[in-house]
């Protein structure tokens, strides 16, 4: 498909304008980062696994009557989506301690805490994305308060499909961090990607984890770790 403007130049993500003013074109790289991009890599075919992962998954929401920015999957790394006024609020949802939280409280990663935690944080690179509340979103024009109360809706909705999903593919959805739009009606719907880059999977059984924090911590086989949750969405869209 003939692209038109950069939009976004991201190093794991590049989205482009289409001939259709409503549309935009997603294409996913080889490219990781990590720690505000001081750590980079490239891992071979992460573009296509992650392409693929993200368009089941929003075709998986879709199925289940969730809005999302997806229309459909173009190449091998491309995804063709809905052209939104994205929201700069970072949203994630937690049904695992790990990662941040974990160091911001002291507490031990794999608690599970009595409810799912939704974090709020103010997507700007230079201030390193700060955990915010819902006071400081309002009050920074970030969203209004009805269109808060739609993302946190949307978000456990989001959550209450997909943590059972997995759950009986045999992985644990430990966190995964997602961001909203509205469309020219001014409806919120799900914009952005749901991969191992912006996501954490463990292996139920073993703990083993299938996504970036395999890269962020120097483990090893990243790309192994992508592969698997490509076969465990592939098992969980051909039961849908
Ligand atoms: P944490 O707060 O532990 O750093 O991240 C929580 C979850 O959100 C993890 O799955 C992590 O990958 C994701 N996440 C948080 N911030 C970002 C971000 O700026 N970019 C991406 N791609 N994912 C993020």
């Amino acid at each position: 498909m003939e692209t038109k403007e950069v939009i976004y130049n991201g190093e794991s993500v590049k989205i482009f304008g289409t001939d259709n003013p409503e549309e935009i074109l997603v294409r996913f790289t080889d490219n990781i980062t990590a720690y505000n991009k001081i750590k980079k890599a490239v891992i071979a075919d992460k573009g296509r696994l992650n392409a693929a992962i993200s368009a089941m998954i929003f075709g998986i929401l879709e199925h289940r009557g969730l809005r999302t920015h997806f229309i459909r999957q173009i190449s091998d790394t491309e995804l063709l989506c809905r052209r939104l006024d994205v929201i700069p609020v970072e949203v994630i949802v937690r049904n695992v301690i790990a990662g941040s939280m974990a160091s911001r409280l002291g507490l031990e990663e794999g608690l599970v805490p009595e409810t799912p935690v939704i974090d709020l944080c103010y997507k700007n690179d230079d201030l390193c994305d700060p955990l915010i509340n819902d006071y400081h979103a309002v009050a920074l024009g970030l969203l209004t308060k009805e269109e808060l109360g739609a993302v946190y809706d949307l978000s456990t909705r989001i959550n209450d499909i997909l943590k059972p999903l997995f759950g009986k593919a045999g992985i644990v959805l430990v966190d995964f961090k997602i961001e909203f739009g509205r469309l020219p009606s001014g409806e919120i719907v799900l914009a952005d990607e749901i991969t191992p880059d912006n996501a954490r999977f463990w292996d139920s059984a073993t703990g083993e984890r299938y996504d970036k924090d395999r890269f962020r911590r120097d483990m090893g086989k990243v790309g192994d770790a992508y592969r698997t949750i490509y076969e465990k969405v592939s098992e969980i869209a051909a039961d849908i």
